[in-house]
């Protein structure tokens, strides 16, 4: 189906349904975030009943948007209802929704709005374009197409999503396309200064303190095309740090004069680690996440491996040998 067609279908999908259970992916991001949001006044413009809700807590930095306080998080409150109409965002793969999909009706109806290329059509309605840079991008056309006004609210959180999922409009998902789409929004009070400094530019202490823990593993490898950092349990222990706070530090490797492609390994728990990956070049980082159970973009991906750091670092190196076609 073109692309026009599937905004026409999830445009139906809103208009003709009532009672929405909206959610993003674990662990949210600002694109996630601002499109739960930017979904919500888009219902509320609609005049329709709904919930937003998230497995767990949304990051503080991200809630300066009215709406954000509506956020269900489950680990704090547990939902009194089911629901048979659902709007998963920004969700590449039905696991993402974590553990709001124990709140599906039997037979439930979703519709999966996303822009990773891992994305496997999960919904029963799918508007999935690839090539936007955020799930924002996407709304920003479902709510031209429904001919829904922007206001301040809807417009800050459309342009949050494609703030960050862009690094601040610098990465090479920023078209002429998103600049255009920001500078409309510009146009409905949205403050791109406040916006940017919430959810780029502050930092914490404890986010220092990791830094400082972190830095120190730095490890380059394939000829210092690859560059891994590490965070190890002991890390976050001791710089009394939180998940928002582990947010852009494979940026570190990944930045590095030369690096092809940096990874961030994250001691989830003795024998869990968390992999993010970020590439330059050509390595698509997303095939390697898929092959490892996860997903994402070809720049940006993730995946969670069983195993200790030294056996999930090998199997990484592994993908990466492969990739580079059994050079070094
Ligand atoms: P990060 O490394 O910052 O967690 O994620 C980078 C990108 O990979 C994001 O687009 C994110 O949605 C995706 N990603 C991260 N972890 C996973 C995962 O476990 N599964 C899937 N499908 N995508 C992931
Ligand atoms: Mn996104």
């Amino acid at each position: 189906m073109s692309y026009k067609l599937d905004l026409a279908a999830a445009g139906r999908f809103l208009a003709d349904n009532d009672h929405f259970l909206v959610v993003n992916h674990v662990n949210p991001d600002g694109d996630a975030t601002g499109s739960l949001l930017a979904v919500g006044h888009m219902l509320k413009s609609l005049g329709k009943n709904f919930t937003l809700a998230n497995e767990g807590p949304t990051p503080e930095k991200f809630k300066f948007i009215p709406l954000s306080e509506a956020i269900i998080d489950l680990s704090e409150q547990k939902l009194d209802r089911t629901f048979d109409r659902v709007i998963a965002l920004d969700c590449g793969d039905f696991q993402r929704i974590g553990a709001v999909a124990d709140y599906f009706s039997e037979g439930f109806k979703l519709l999966n709005i996303d822009h990773h290329p891992t994305n496997d059509s999960f919904g029963s309605a799918n508007l999935v374009r690839t090539d936007a840079c955020a799930t924002a991008e996407i709304l920003y056309d479902l709510m031209k197409d429904m001919q829904i006004s922007l206001h301040k609210d809807l417009a800050t959180s459309i342009y949050m999503g494609l703030l960050t999922d862009t690094g601040g409009f610098r990465y090479s998902n920023t078209t002429a396309e998103v600049l255009h789409k920001a500078a409309d929004l510009l146009n409905y009070e949205v403050s791109p200064g406040e916006v940017a400094e919430r959810c780029l530019e502050t930092i914490t202490v404890s986010y220092l303190r990791l830094l400082r823990e972190v830095l120190p593993t730095l490890t380059m490898d394939f000829n210092n095309r690859a560059a891994y950092l590490t965070i190890t349990l002991e890390a976050m222990e001791a710089s009394q740090a939180n998940r928002e706070d582990m947010e852009g530090i494979v940026n570190y490797a990944r930045n590095i004069e030369g690096v092809e492609v940096g990874v961030l390994f994250k001691q989830v728990d003795s024998d869990i680690v968390k992999v993010s990956m970020r590439s330059n070049r050509t390595v698509d980082v997303a095939a390697i996440a898929k092959e490892l159970g996860g997903g994402g973009h070809a720049k940006a991906s993730g995946c969670t491996v069983k195993g200790s750091l030294t056996e999930v670092t090998e199997v990484v190196r592994e993908k990466l040998k492969q990739a580079w076609g059994n050079e070094q």
